[in-house]
C-alpha cells in the first residue's frame, strides 16, 4: 500500500442508501418501531411497483425506479398500488419518523 486513496466514485449503492436514509424511519422506541412496521401507516412504503413489487415512499421515486428498470412500459402512476390508501393516517399523530428538521 502506498498509502494513496482511490479516487471516491459515487456508486449507485452509495447513493440509494442515501436515500433510503433520508426517507426511511429510524427512530427508536416503542414509536419509532410502531411506524417501521407500519403498523399504524401502512409503513413507509407507499407505492409499490405493479410490475416488480418493489416498493417506494412516493411517486417521484416510483417513477425514477420504473425509468430504471421498466424503461419499455409507459409509467402509469394510477397503476401503482398505494398501500397506504387502506390505510387511513391519523394526522393528529406526531410522526417520529423521517430524518430532518421538523420546521417548515
Ligand atoms: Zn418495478
Amino acid at each position: 500500500m502506498t498509502g494513496k486513496a482511490k479516487p471516491k466514485k459515487h456508486t449507485a449503492k452509495e447513493i440509494a442508501s442515501k436515500v433510503d436514509a433520508a426517507t426511511t424511519n429510524r427512530g427508536g422506541g416503542k414509536a419509532g418501531l410502531a411506524d417501521r412496521s407500519g403498523i399504524e401507516k401502512g409503513g413507509h412504503a407507499k407505492l409499490e411497483c405493479p410490475h416488480c413489487k418493489i416498493t417506494a415512499p412516493d411517486v417521484k421515486s416510483m417513477q425514477i425506479h420504473h425509468d430504471a428498470r421498466h424503461p419499455k412500459i409507459p409509467f402509469d402512476e394510477s397503476k401503482l398500488s398505494d398501500l397506504h390508501a387502506t390505510c387511513v393516517p391519523e394526522t393528529s399523530k406526531p410522526k417520529p419518523g423521517v430524518r430532518g428538521s421538523f420546521k417548515k
